[in-house]
């Protein structure tokens, strides 16, 4: 048993230790694709399971473990498994346990990959999917109070970051018997640990914050072993598999999450509380803003607000066409939670999948501008943002 309780202390040490070979101090990439045995009743017990060990890469690979194993222990979860993608470890996650004639009950504002899942994939497969505003708490316990095998939320949402109540929505799928899944990208483990209100998955893109880099994909989802063994079986045969090398350097940059995200957090409420005093921008959503809708519930289940903001220029998406070239301090890329910033709008984003009425359906305006903190110094974002908007005086 390790004896340290902090979180950013497990974020520097845990799951690494039973990996470590030689003697070296850091985890190594073992690209082998499989693992030889001399003795041939022992390749036979690993192969069963009744021994531990490595067989083929598509199943299990060291690298790849300790980076399940650290994430496994940031979010509190009895096991873990990892994935290509965070679209394949939602994707995945969702097959393990939906079948034709099932129900799943969501809400309107998931990221977009995932909210295409639930309105051409699913219903393909005959799986009957409703979803519910988001953050109207009542509609979800209604939807959720008629019956479904999955409750699946998204917490704070991409790109508008609306909170829904965790503990309230378990609350209600329990009394049906159903699972609740959450993806905790945005938060991160450092934020929120939704298995702690009773959540049974919690999911991530590992692209985003846990890698924090930008320069590797991957996914991993976290739960009760029971749970866990059946998605892993899923994964393990359809293969969508962590790549060894992903995976070292999503366990590498998961070392400093700690730091990244209480610092981008610090950056994103001040961006937050500047862009309200801008004359241009029409409306700014952050959940640390008392003006949120459920800033009180953030309060609640979150310890600090997230690196994620979005708001929206007054002048839409030709003030957006000027603005955004502006910026210096900033990538104008499709991924988040990278240490640099970076800006892009919704709609070629998180939300391009989507045609501009399907973005009004979903409260998405097309000004809108979601905004990842990096860990830059403040006055120095501060500064950039304020000269980029001189372009729209
Ligand atoms: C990016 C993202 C995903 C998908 O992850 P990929 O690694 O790009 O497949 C899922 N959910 C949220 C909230 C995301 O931001």
């Amino acid at each position: 048993m390790d004896k340290y309780t902090q979180i950013g202390t497990k974020s520097v040490w845990a799951g690494e230790k039973d990996y470590l070979v030689h003697g070296a101090t850091q985890v190594p990439v073992v690209f082998s694709v499989a693992y030889g045995y001399d003795d041939i009743d022992e390749w036979y017990d690993v192969a069963v399971g009744k021994k531990k060990g490595h067989i083929y890469g598509r199943n299990t690979n060291p690298t790849v473990q300790a980076f399940e194993d650290k994430i496994k222990i940031l979010e509190g979860a009895e096991d873990s498994t990892s994935f290509s993608t965070g679209m394949a470890a939602i994707s995945n996650s969702l097959a393990t346990f939906l079948r034709p004639g099932d129900r799943i009950v969501s809400i309107k504002d998931t990221y977009g990959g995932t909210n295409k899942i639930f309105s051409e994939f699913l219903p393909q497969l005959n799986i009957n999917v409703t979803l519910c505003e988001t953050g109207d708490h009542v509609s979800i316990e209604k939807e959720v109070g008629k019956g479904c095998k999955i409750l699946y939320l998204e917490t704070p949402t991409n790109p508008t970051v609306k909170i829904t109540d965790i503990k309230r929505m378990v609350d209600a799928a329990k009394k049906v018997g159903a699972l609740v899944f959450v993806d905790n990208t945005f938060a991160t483990p450092i934020n929120q640990t939704p298995l702690s209100f009773g959540a049974d998955l919690v999911i991530h893109s590992a692209t985003k914050f846990l890698g924090g880099h930008a320069d590797a994909l991957g996914g991993v989802a976290c739960g009760r072993t029971e749970l866990i063994e059946q998605i892993y079986h899923y994964r393990e045969i359809n293969g969508a598999t962590l790549d060894p090398m992903a995976a070292y350097l999503l366990l590498r940059g998961a070392k400093t999450l700690h730091l990244r995200v209480r610092t981008q957090c610090a950056n994103a409420m001040r961006v937050a509380e500047f862009l309200q005093t801008v004359d241009a921008v029409d409306e700014v959503f952050y959940p640390g803003l008392e003006t949120h809708k459920h800033h009180d519930i953030a309060k609640q289940q979150m310890k600090q607000f997230g690196g994620m903001l979005s708001f929206s220029l007054k002048g839409g998406m030709d003030a957006v066409r000027s603005f955004l070239p502006k910026l210096q301090l900033a990538n104008r890329a499709a991924n988040l939670g990278a240490v640099e910033t970076t800006v892009g709008p919704a709609r070629t984003t998180s939300h391009v999948e989507c045609n501009p009425e399907e973005r009004q359906a979903l409260g998405i305006p097309e000004g809108l501008i979601r905004y990842s903190a990096g860990i830059e110094e403040i006055d120095d974002l501060l500064d950039d943002l304020k000269q980029a908007f001189e372009v729209l005086d």
